[in-house]
């Protein structure tokens, strides 16, 4: 239902947030766009202020709540002035070379490259008089939940250009996401007509994550522009489970099944395919030669099984290789043209509705120049932000139900309002929040996509648990407190504990916080959590990224880099690493002596939420030189960290939150080893 045909003018709708127990439908006035002004203010913890940006602070500007209204406005106490909507932030000084602003007059820094968009000022409404006014109380928004969104950023980063993606679209959503399930599809199915075995596990989504690496294409999720189009991880994941995907056995008999389902399996591929005459004697032979092997044997143990199949594989595999590579290659190459095809489907269909607001996508990437230094500031949009249809928000208990098109996706309330705190501190072309549930479920949409799996309570997923696990509260607190550090490189709006990150999809989580991939920031100074996806490329990439601004920059940085000790097939990122020139230590934490959240955290129960870690983890301090002196990796430091990943910590921390709800954060750390 659209704006029309319901009849109603947006006033007459309910807002967010609703009133609590009522289902309502959410839905917004046309949304020309004026383009959102960057946030540069330098972050300062003053109390109530904190959400302004600080130059608006420091004209005067402070932000209150109208009860009447029930909304935010902003009084400026110099010129008495006051608005609905944020005030419009001025040029600024650069806060490096001029943190005080005294060069500004003289030397005014550029203004930021404006894209041109339809520009239609913003509807400045006058408030009216009021008993608000009387006495100004400002209104802070308590959060319920463990994450710290109060926490200020200390990042620096060189100005980038802004994203040539379109805004956040549930219809578009749900179009791209549904040919990504066909893509999914099709590779599912290729792999059993072709070669015949399921697709490996997970080997889609890293492939999505693999190629987004070095794509520069126009859709940002569907890669479009890759070179080379063959992706070697997923050659080598499917290349990996032929003849068969081997498992390790629980039992002495599952291990000689293995062993005689491999050799059948090598036989008849070697026969149902143009393989080279000489391979398939080779294959042949051994395999004849085990199941010799498997009738006169009696009595063999598992390992005896275990060592036949290794050495049978061994022999057998190069000829199966070489046998099937060009059809592999032909399932890879497949999967990334279709992916072209569709990436240009949604573009036609993007630009079909921008259309009818007088907008189009642009054709290239913005180049960007700029050596301009400013506070990381959210990813911000080239082109308007078209009408959005309406989608539905049906609360519940403890959770909400967003429903676009009959496509519900559910939401734990707490994570709704987490959405919301970082909407308001992230987001600065909808204050009147009515394109919040839209662009929600446009998010929630993209993951659950994403993610390959329809996110329910219990659904162990162990990929999710991979891809989107995070690090216990209890261990942001203590990075924080003892490494000053207030950024995640990897993240996304439902698993990030600060309210500045970097995520997979700058286009529908920059509303929530997100600056974008990672591979983009282009980071000059501050502290940094990095606690990558699980994918080799992804992560040798995001190794190499931090060391290019590690050498580049004499700001002090500092990344921590946590990684999964997967020392099997080439663990290349990991080796990287850690022999960086700029590590300054490393610790591992042994396998099951420690927790993530599960990657499903948004829609689980708080008892399902923590899960053991069945890998061992790595944690490298990577930092130059003024980075190593501000936040240097002490013995006591690495200890009260060390500590804070004990299983059961965030249980006992909620314990204690509930008993002492006033508690600011974690008592574990001892004050000596606090940085701030
Ligand atoms: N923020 C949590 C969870 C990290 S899980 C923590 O730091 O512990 C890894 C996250 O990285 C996922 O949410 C994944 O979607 C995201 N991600 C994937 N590719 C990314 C990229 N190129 N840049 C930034 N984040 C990315």
């Amino acid at each position: 239902m659209n704006e029309e045909a319901d009849g109603k003018t947006p006033e007459d709708r309910p807002s967010w947030p609703p009133a609590e127990g009522n289902s309502t439908q959410m839905t917004q006035q046309p949304q020309h766009t004026h383009m959102p002004t960057t946030p540069q203010g330098a972050p300062v913890n003053q109390g109530f202020e904190y959400e302004l940006p600080y130059e608006l602070v420091q004209q005067g500007w402070k932000k209150f709540w109208s009860k009447r209204e029930n909304r935010p406005y902003f009084w400026n106490k110099l010129t008495g002035e006051s608005l609905w909507e944020m005030p419009v932030v001025k040029p600024q000084f650069d806060p490096i070379t001029d943190p005080l602003g005294i060069c500004h007059n003289a030397a005014p820094v550029a203004p930021l490259p404006q894209p041109a968009p339809i520009h239609i000022p913003l509807s400045v409404g006058k408030r009216r008089a009021s008993d608000d006014l009387g006495g100004p109380q400002a209104k802070k928004f308590v959060l319920a939940g463990p994450w710290d969104l109060d926490v200020q950023t200390n990042v620096i980063i060189l100005e980038r250009p802004p994203c040539i993606f379109m805004h956040s679209h549930p219809e578009i959503e749900a179009y791209r996401c549904a040919l990504l399930a066909k893509l999914r599809q099709c590779y599912q199915e290729l792999c059993h007509s072709r070669e015949s075995i399921d697709a490996p596990k997970d080997s889609f989504n890293r492939w999505l994550m693999e190629r987004k690496v070095i794509d520069t294409g126009y859709d940002p999720l569907l890669p479009s522009n890759c070179y080379p189009e063959i992706s070697l991880s997923m050659y080598k994941e499917i290349m990996n489970d032929i003849p068969i995907k081997l498992v390790r056995p629980k039992f002495t008999g599952d291990a000689r099944k293995q062993l005689s389902r491999y050799a059948e399996a090598a036989k008849s591929i070697m026969e149902s395919r143009n393989s080279e005459p000489e391979s398939r004697k080779v294959v042949k032979w051994n395999v004849d030669e085990t199941f010799q092997w498997l009738r006169k044997t009696v009595g063999a143990t598992y390992d005896d099984f275990q060592d036949r199949l290794a050495h049978l594989k061994q022999q057998c595999q190069p000829h199966l290789t070489e046998t099937v590579r060009v059809s592999v290659e032909g399932i890879c190459l497949k999967i990334y043209n279709l992916s072209c095809e569709y990436a240009k489907k949604v573009r036609e269909k993007s630009n079909s509705i921008l259309k009818e607001h007088g907008m189009e996508l642009p054709p290239h990437p913005f180049l960007s120049q700029t050596t301009r230094k400013v506070w990381c500031y959210p990813v911000q949009f080239a082109i308007g932000c078209p009408r959005l249809p309406v989608v539905e928000y049906v609360p519940d208990r403890d959770q909400a139900m967003l429903r676009f098109q009959g496509d519900a996706l559910a939401i734990n309330n707490t994570y709704l309002q987490k959405l919301e705190h970082l909407y308001r501190h992230n987001c600065f072309d909808d204050r009147k929040f009515e394109l919040f549930i839209p662009r929600v479920w446009t998010m929630l949409k993209r993951y659950a996509t994403f993610f390959g799996v329809n996110p329910s309570p219990g659904a162990a997923n162990a990929d999710v648990r991979d891809t989107q696990a995070s690090l216990p509260v209890t261990v942001f607190e203590c990075l924080n407190r003892a490494f000053g550090v207030s950024f995640e490189c990897f993240a996304s709006p439902l698993n990030c504990y600060f309210k500045q990150y970097c995520s997979a999809f700058a286009d529908c989580d920059s509303y929530f916080g997100s600056r974008g991939s990672f591979l983009h920031l282009k980071a000059v100074s501050g502290s940094f959590a990095a606690n990558p996806p699980y994918c080799e490329e992804l992560m040798e990439a995001s190794v190499n990224h931090m060391e290019r601004l590690l050498n580049d920059s004499p700001e002090p940085l500092s990344f921590i880099v946590l990684m999964p000790d997967y020392r099997e097939p080439t663990p290349t990122a990991l080796l990287r690493l850690e022999s960086s020139q700029f590590k300054r230590r490393q610790v591992t934490i042994p396998a099951y002596e420690h927790e993530f959240r599960h990657g499903f955290q948004h829609v689980l129960n708080r008892s399902e939420l923590n899960v053991r870690s069945n890998h061992a983890t790595v944690i490298v301090w990577l930092q130059n030189v003024s980075g190593h002196q501000r936040w240097e990796p002490t013995e006591e430091r690495v200890n009260a960290l060390l500590e804070t990943f004990r299983p059961g910590r965030e249980r006992e921390r909620d314990r204690q939150e509930l008993l002492s709800p006033t508690r600011q954060g974690s008592t574990s750390e001892k004050q000596d080893v606090l940085v701030h």
